[in-house]
């Protein structure tokens, strides 16, 4: 395993293919500083003993301990502390633990890869694994560029004017396969040491060519990623470690990009290509499930603090909205152990989390983000928006002016009041605070989505048969009394 030190001196070596405001950057421009202190501290907590047992676990393949981040889940443990590390790795971070992606895009392709060679007789496991094994060993960073950027939505990949809104094969060599097309929102992918490029949607014979999944290095001829950073406001004297962290996110762009066939996981298998984009969606719902548990808990925390800071703890409409909160958060992380629990086996031997206790838990935390923001600023007050910039906090002039009427609860000092409204600041009312809004929403899937999937995988005739019941109506004899609902739609 690596510590986030050497992390760092191996992003360094990476080639500038990264354009960020209208320049070419190198991976240590102090813009994405942010974004490469998350990345590191997911090599430092795993060697963390405060951490023992949660960021690391034993390879299937090796029996060394690894990573949990380059780990295959082997039991329901397996999943059970992937949720739990993401959680608490996500509530140390303030946030978005970056490297879930990598283990969610690695475990689909461990499943699906191993379907494709029992039914095609391929060898895309078997490069799937020896890709893994140097995965492993060598501790490497990986992000999942899933997302197309899509063109008209509506329309399948073939149907596109352009052909290449969705990435795809455009030769063959015996060497490997050269790529066109571009992913979109591809997180930490400037920070990263390889990415993984899977299909994005269900496909049809007519879009064999876009059937494909590979994973490049993030510096790979060929390959261009346009960037967007964000983090919190950087401050001066009041440091934090929320203001440390942060986020990149790039249009990743593949022209004529060549990746060897030891690299290729499938090519021109589109009945696999919708297995692989739903499974590593709910591998990535599974992995929400513990940081947006974390995100919720944040919001509750900083609600719980604005409301004691403000002397307000004790009013009732406050305990009732802390409530609701905390009920968000148990729910969350509630479904997501659920769906550790009654996971599947796939035949390839990795454990499946549930679809519809991940769909509910990723959809609970998408839909409640922006009342979570709503009960923050409600209980905060408007200072959260207006609080005068650090800077006037140092100024002679106005320092003792600011100290002196920012004073709310007597208890609280007032250095401890303007680092908590900075904080309320940050989250909310700031560019920061405005993409992790979006983010909440849409990272790991839309709401809409997930409910397209709940709808399809719970057996409402069942429903309907205890209603039926209760009512006197003749009911479908087959239905089984005798067992809780569950999927009609068994994911393996
Ligand atoms: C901050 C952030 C980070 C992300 N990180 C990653 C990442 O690392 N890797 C990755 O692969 N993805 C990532 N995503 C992508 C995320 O999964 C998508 O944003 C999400 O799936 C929605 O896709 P979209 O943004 O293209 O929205 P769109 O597809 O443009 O959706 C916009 C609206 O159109 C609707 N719509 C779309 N298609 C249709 C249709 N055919 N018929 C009817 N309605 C339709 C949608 O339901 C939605 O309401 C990230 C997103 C964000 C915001």
């Amino acid at each position: 395993m690596r510590t986030g030190e050497q992390y760092r001196k191996g992003l360094a070596k990476l080639k500038d293919n990264v354009y960020m405001n209208g320049k070419l950057v190198s991976r240590d421009d102090p813009v994405q500083e942010g974004a490469v202190n998350v990345m590191a501290a997911t090599f430092d907590y795993a060697l963390d003993p405060e951490f023992k047992g949660i960021g690391t676990a034993k390879s299937h393949l090796t029996g060394e301990t690894v990573n949990r981040f380059t780990h295959i889940h082997h039991s329901m443990e397996d999943l059970l502390n992937k949720q739990k590390m993401t959680r608490l790795f996500s509530q140390e971070l303030g946030g978005c633990v970056a490297r879930c992606m990598g283990i969610d895009a690695t475990n689909a392709l461990s499943v699906v890869t191993y379907e494709a060679d029992q039914k095609y007789g391929t060898e895309y496991n078997k490069r799937f694994l020896n890709w893994l094994k140097r995965v492993q060993k060598e501790d490497v960073a990986c992000v999942c560029g899933q997302t197309d950027v899509k063109g008209n939505r509506p329309w399948r990949p073939h149907q596109q004017k352009d052909p290449s809104l969705y990435v795809r094969v455009i030769e063959k060599t015996k060497d490997g396969i050269i790529v066109e097309g571009a992913k979109a929102h591809n997180s930490f992918s400037s920070c990263v040491d390889e990415d993984i490029i899977i299909p994005t949607r269900h496909l049809t014979d007519e879009d064999k060519d876009w059937a494909v999944a590979f994973s490049v290095p993030a510096d790979a001829e060929g390959m261009t990623l346009i960037n967007a950073a964000f983090s919190p406001p950087k401050r001066k004297k009041l440091q934090a470690p929320y203001s440390k962290m942060g986020a990149t996110h790039s249009i990743t762009v593949f022209d004529k990009c060549f990746v060897p066939w030891e690299r290729v996981f499938m090519c021109g298998e589109p009945e696999f290509a919708g297995k692989l984009a739903l499974l590593f969606a709910l591998f990535h719902r599974h992995s929400y499930t513990g940081c947006k548990a974390a995100l919720s808990e944040i919001m509750l925390g900083a609600t719980a603090l604005a409301a004691d800071y403000n002397g307000i703890a004790n009013a009732q409409h406050v305990r009732h909205k802390l409530a609701d909160m905390i009920s968000v958060v148990e729910l969350i992380y509630a479904a997501g152990i659920a769906a550790g629990v009654n996971h599947t086996v796939a035949p390839s031997g990795t454990y499946v989390p549930d679809t519809n206790y991940c769909n509910v838990g990723r959809m609970l935390a998408g839909e409640s983000i922006y009342e979570e923001y709503m009960d923050l600023a409600a209980i905060a007050g408007g200072l959260s928006a207006t609080l005068p910039p650090e800077a006037d906090f140092e100024n002679p002039k106005t320092k003792d002016m600011l100290n002196r009427y920012i004073m709310r609860n007597p208890d609280v000092s007032t250095e401890d009041t303007h680092r908590a409204f900075r904080l309320f600041q940050d989250i909310m009312a700031s560019h920061w605070g405005g993409h992790k809004l979006i983010d909440a929403l849409h990272g790991g899937g839309s709401p809409v989505i997930e409910k397209v999937g709940i709808y399809r995988d719970f057996n409402l005739d069942h429903s309907k048969n205890i209603a039926k019941r209760l009512a006197g109506i003749k009911t479908d004899a087959n239905d089984p009394k005798g067992e809780l609902n569950r999927l009609t739609h068994a994911f393996i």
